[in-house]
């Protein structure tokens, strides 16, 4: 099915699109992403279909739940590319804000994430959630959606958003999308394009060996087994919320994943 896919850069023009379709009582779903768009995003994108009248897509590659230190700068990004994506996917319209659109008054997070951030990634990126519970809060102000979809891949983030969501009464339905893998089981990632031919059987290693410890395997075991696999570093592997979850480091290139 290919849409007519409208292109929106501000957040005035967006909520002419917006009203115009609340006055018909349409149903607006959201999907926000950091592009560089694969299957697992357009997962995302049907699973708003079925949910709602309409979907909108954001691409923000957000600079607040960066680090300094981190890959915001080489982020890998495709406009073109993307939009074509969406388009193919029966996206209605992709919001993609420039900075000053998000944070007219410069890149700082000024809601707090809550009680889900501790522990895991809030370890090794002390900020991180900080800016995805910002960006999500800014961008529900200004798409307002019905309801909004989130990958399970980022199941800390998931937990976050709903947390965020329940304390600030957004009144927006969040919907948990699963986890989509290539054909290895690997998990969908924009930064699996940083991996090298060597790095990415490496890579596909981690889905088999969080899926054999899930099945009563031991954890120690398991970190041994992401090292001989060809992961340079692991920041955790650890059980919370009934899952397995994991980020693993190789080379540059930082992934996550969890099971349940
Ligand atoms: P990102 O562009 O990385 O910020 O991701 C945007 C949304 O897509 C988030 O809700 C992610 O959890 C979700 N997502 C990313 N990768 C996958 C995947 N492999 N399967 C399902 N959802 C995903």
């Amino acid at each position: 099915m290919k849409n007519d896919i409208q292109i929106v850069r501000t957040a005035a023009d967006l909520s002419r699109v917006t009203e115009s379709w609340k006055a018909e009582n349409l149903k607006i779903g959201f999907v926000p992403t950091m592009g560089a768009l694969h299957d697992g995003h357009l997962s995302l994108v049907k699973l708003a279909l079925e949910n709602a009248d309409r979907c909108i897509v954001s691409i923000f590659v957000n600079p607040t739940q960066f680090a300094p230190h981190e890959d915001f700068g080489r982020y890998p990004r495709d406009e073109v590319g993307d939009t074509a994506k969406l388009a193919g996917a029966g996206t209605h319209l992709v919001y993609m804000p420039e900075a000053k659109e998000i944070y007219p008054d410069g890149p700082v997070s000024t809601i707090k994430a809550g009680k889900a951030a501790q522990g895991l990634e809030g370890d090794f990126r002390p900020t991180h959630f900080d800016g995805v519970a910002t960006v999500v809060h800014r961008l529900f102000e200004q798409v307002r959606p019905d309801i909004a979809v989130f990958g399970e891949k980022d199941f800390q983030q998931l937990q976050v958003i709903r947390e965020m969501v329940a304390a600030h009464n957004m009144g927006v339905e969040i919907i948990g999308a699963p986890i989509i893998r290539d054909a290895y089981g690997l998990a969908l990632s924009s930064r699996n394009a940083y991996l090298s031919a060597d790095e990415l059987n490496a890579a596909r290693q981690l889905n088999l060996i969080l899926s054999a410890t899930t099945k009563g395997g031991n954890i120690q075991a398991a970190k041994s087994a992401v090292l001989a696999a060809g992961f340079t570093k692991i920041d955790y592997i650890e059980r919370r919320w009934g899952r397995l979850l994991a980020a693993a480091w190789i080379g540059k290139t930082r992934l996550i994943d969890n099971m349940e």
